[in-house]
């Protein structure tokens, strides 16, 4: 039991991505090194020393996607757990203006507040409600 919760915690994978991360960054730091301390110029050495350690940090940053995962969720939990109450309050505020926002129209729409659009229509231009006959917008004044 034990063994098969390691092996979800960390993916085989990923460790032998990371050790080959670590050999190439090893192998290009000491190229690097042994190009710029010898005499005799060497831009094979600079070259493959550069290459292995830029393919080894892409590695080693890949290596590493589930740790930082790992991490961002903690902090959003501990951020969450953090800010409970502000998040509730935020919750039911929104809650308390959508439903007073239903209640209006619901209280617009009882009243007749919302008239029938048969002889409406959306102005072109500013998109305000204005007299299906009417040649211009009586808003912006727009020709229809
Ligand atoms: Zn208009």
């Amino acid at each position: 039991m034990e063994n098969n919760q390691n092996k979800k915690k960390t993916p085989k994978g990923l460790i032998i991505l990371g050790v080959i991360a670590f050999i190439l960054l090893a192998g290009g730091i000491t190229m690097i090194v042994i190009s710029s301390t010898s005499d005799t110029e060497s831009p094979g050495l600079i070259i493959g020393g550069s290459f292995a350690i830029s393919i080894g940090s892409m590695l080693t940053f890949i290596s590493l996607i589930p740790l930082i995962q790992k991490g961002m969720i903690k902090l959003n939990k501990h951020i969450i757990e953090q800010n409970k109450q502000d998040l509730k309050d935020i919750s039911s505020a929104t809650g308390d203006i959508a439903s007073d926002g239903v209640k209006t129209i619901a209280k617009s729409a009882t009243e007749g507040h919302i008239e029938a659009m048969d002889d409406k229509k959306y102005c072109k231009n500013c998109g305000k409600i204005i007299d299906n006959d009417s040649k211009f917008c009586s808003h912006c004044g727009t020709e229809q």
